[in-house]
This record gives C-alpha cells, sequence and structure tokens, in this order.
C-alpha cells in the first residue's frame, strides 16, 4: 500500500475501506486543514463541500509518504482543483489563509463552542448564534434559557467533559463495567470499541458494546447494569433510548443513520485512586478525586453484533466509505445492523468482522488500519 511517492504501480482507491490507515497521519499538516475546512462546511450546513474535504483527508491520511512536492499527488483519487490549491499553499507557506480565516471566524468559533457541549448539537448552536451569543458565559446565565437535562449536566461537568480520556482511564472502566455484567450474565461479550478499538490512546468518550449468544439474554443488561452502577453512585448522568430495532427493516439509505439499538448516554464518575483528602495545594481547595467521563453503552442481539461492532469501531469517514462501497460496488446495503443484498433479495448473515468483509468482497481491514 502507497509506501513510495508517484510509484505508479499502486493504485489508490477512492474508498477507505480498500485502504489501510493507520493511526499514525504523516500529513497532519494538510488533513487538519482539510478537517477544519470540513467542519466549517458543516457549520454552514454545505454536506456535498464537507464531504469531498473529509475524502480528501482520508486520501492523505492513507499514505505512507509525506507530501512534499504536487508532483506526490499525481494518481491519488478526490484531489480536485480546490484541494490542490490549499496543498500546494501550504506546501509555499506552511499554512493556509483559508484555513486561518475559518478558525478566526465567529461562526466557526461559536459553533465549535456550542456544539463542545454534550447535548448540543448543530440546530442549537445555530439558534444560540443567530441570537447573537457567543461565549458559554452568556448562555449559562441566561435565566430566559431552557436546557434538556443532557445540557445541563453537559455544562455542570464541562470541563471534565471536554478534557481527553486517555487509554488507561478507557480501560479502567471497561474492565469494571465488564465485571459487572459477567456477574449478571457469564456468558455476555463485552467490547471496547469507538476509537480506543482502533488504537487511539486519548478519546472523548469510551464506547463499550454488549452482546449475548442466548437469545433475548441481552435485554436485561443494560438496566441492571445501570441499577448496580447507580446504587455505587457512579452514575452523574445517564440517558437511555431503547430499542426501535425490526428485523426485516431494510438498511437505512442515509449514511450517517444512526442505530435503533437499545443504548445508553451516560456520564460517569472515574474515582481516581489515592487523590483527594492527601492531595491538598498550599492554601488551595481540596482537590476533587473523581472526574467525570462520557461512556456510551450499546446493546445489540447476537445476530447483529458484528454489523453493530463494525459500525461502532469507526472511524466515522471508514463508515461512510463502507456504505458509500457497498452501495456503488456491490449493489448491496450496509448499516450498523446487517447487509441486504439486493441482487439475491436476501440479507446475509455474519458473526464476525472478517464475514462482512468477505460478503463484501474486500482484504480484511483491523480496526488500527481504519483510522481514515
Ligand atoms: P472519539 O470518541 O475519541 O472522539 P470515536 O471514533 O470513538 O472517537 P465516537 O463519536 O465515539 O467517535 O463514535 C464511534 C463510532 O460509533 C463512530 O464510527 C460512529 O459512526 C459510531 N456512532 C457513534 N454514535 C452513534 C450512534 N448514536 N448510532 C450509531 N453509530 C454511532
Ligand atoms: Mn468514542
Ligand atoms: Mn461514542
Amino acid at each position: 500500500f502507497n509506501t513510495s511517492p508517484s510509484s505508479s504501480c499502486v493504485q489508490v482507491s477512492q474508498y477507505a475501506c480498500q485502504r489501510r490507515t493507520p493511526l499514525q497521519d504523516i500529513n497532519q499538516i494538510f488533513t487538519d486543514a482539510f478537517e477544519i475546512l470540513a467542519e466549517n462546511c458543516e457549520f454552514l450546513g454545505n454536506k456535498e463541500l464537507c464531504k469531498s474535504f473529509l475524502r480528501a483527508s482520508a486520501v492523505l491520511k492513507s499514505l505512507r509518504f509525506p507530501i512534499a512536492t504536487m508532483k506526490d499527488l499525481d494518481g491519488l483519487p478526490l484531489l480536485g482543483n480546490e484541494m490542490k490549491t490549499i496543498i500546494e499553499e501550504i506546501l509555499e507557506d506552511g499554512k493556509c489563509a483559508r484555513v486561518l480565516d475559518v478558525i478566526n471566524g465567529e461562526r466557526y468559533k461559536s459553533f465549535k463552542l456550542f456544539t463542545s457541549i454534550f447535548g448540543v448539537g448543530l440546530k442549537t448552536s445555530e439558534k444560540w448564534f443567530r441570537m447573537g451569543f457567543r461565549t458559554l458565559e452568556e448562555i449559562k446565565n441566561n435565566p430566559e434559557f431552557k436546557f434538556t437535562k443532557m445540557q445541563k449536566y453537559g455544562f455542570l461537568h464541562y470541563e471534565d467533559i471536554t478534557s481527553y480520556i486517555s487509554k488507561s482511564e478507557a480501560l479502567e472502566i471497561y474492565d469494571f463495567v465488564r465485571d459487572i455484567i459477567l456477574k449478571l450474565v457469564p456468558d455476555a461479550v463485552v467490547t471496547l470499541t469507538g476509537g480506543f478499538r482502533r488504537g487511539k490512546e486519548r478519546g472523548h468518550d469510551v464506547d463499550i458494546i454488549i452482546t449475548c449468544p442466548r437469545k433475548e439474554k441481552e435485554k436485561s443488561i443494560l438496566h441492571n447494569t445501570i441499577t448496580i452502577l447507580k446504587n455505587q453512585g457512579l452514575i452523574l448522568f445517564y440517558d437511555i433510548n431503547e430499542s426501535t430495532f425490526v428485523e426485516t427493516k431494510l438498511p437505512s439509505k442515509k449514511v450517517d443513520a444512526l442505530d435503533h439499538f437499545q443504548k445508553c448516554f451516560i456520564i460517569f464518575k472515574l474515582v481516581k485512586e489515592g487523590v483527594g483528602a492527601t492531595n491538598i495545594k498550599d492554601n488551595e481547595m481540596e482537590s476533587k478525586n473523581w472526574k467525570a467521563v462520557r461512556v456510551d453503552f450499546v446493546i445489540t442481539p447476537y445476530k447483529q453484533y458484528a454489523y453493530a461492532l463494525l459500525g461502532w469501531t469507526g472511524s466515522r469517514q471508514f463508515e461512510r466509505d463502507l456504505r458509500r462501497y457497498a452501495t456503488n460496488e456491490k449493489k448491496m446495503m450496509l448499516d450498523n445492523h446487517g447487509l441486504f443484498d439486493k441482487t439475491k433479495n436476501v440479507f446475509l448473515d455474519a458473526y464476525t468482522e472478517e464475514d462482512i468483509f468477505e460478503h463484501l468482497g474486500l482484504e480484511y481491514l483491523e480496526p488500527w488500519d481504519r483510522n481514515a
């Protein structure tokens, strides 16, 4: 895969699912620029251009060599003139004026800030921006505002939630939760997914996917686990979404559609051993011995587990390309619940991620090669 610049023998695929994308991104100076521009398009509601920037960024992330000259771009897909101009500017100046304009712009700065609050999405950000708000203080202290419970807790734990979670913190929570679940259902399958499964050292939340090979036995797990965690005082906030999954429903045509599994969005209280009473800085308040951490639980029937695991492992761009590949190249429909073959009119069963790649005629990619 793409080990040398301008090597005409290797064709780079336009789909991330046909490329290896490890965590280490040696073209970050370019991909960061594209991702900021993509995010700005998202904030402006320009979905098409957003997609183009993200696809261009993903192509560069898969390269094993740093872009050093414009010649290095020969033969690469998805890099139109707009993309090339940006790369050229960064090669010449080390920066791109358009990106600087974006990050210093009012709209981008405000949306970045507002969407960093748990429970605040594009719609709410747009509303607050139009109302003229620019800082969190203006919003938080506004007596006229009605916040959702999620947003209320988002403000309450803002500092903790917006700071990074380390891999060891994620593993600590995962081990703790898995032990509880296995005591309830000994043959449950509990897997750490999301970015940490792709090998990331830091993340913004901890994603945990849960199933059980015995039919329907997964159904009791979520409520019982939450009850135990609540009784131990380890839940600062939780919001359970019950399953709306219907087995006969065709996979969604929307690439970014949410899935229908039972899930729970949590703010978990991670207690740090040995921190607290003994850790008093001179004249300062005692530092708190815990940290609020965002945790997602998703519970799936065993039959859909492989699809859900593949979907929740990400990256988001990798998932989009998998679906686009299934639709455009295979006449199949893929989502977090299954894969439908439109030619044969059947759902294809899969019990491992390898099965799914095989159904799609793709070479298997390990989670750590899916960092598109
Ligand atoms: P990080 O959490 O460190 O920012 P991540 O890759 O784990 O990175 P998440 O937002 O946690 O990002 O999402 C993990 C994966 O799960 C993504 O690929 C995303 O497509 C999928 N995902 C996240 N939330 C949902 C949801 N509500 N329904 C379906 N899929 C989801
Ligand atoms: Mn995550
Ligand atoms: Mn998540």
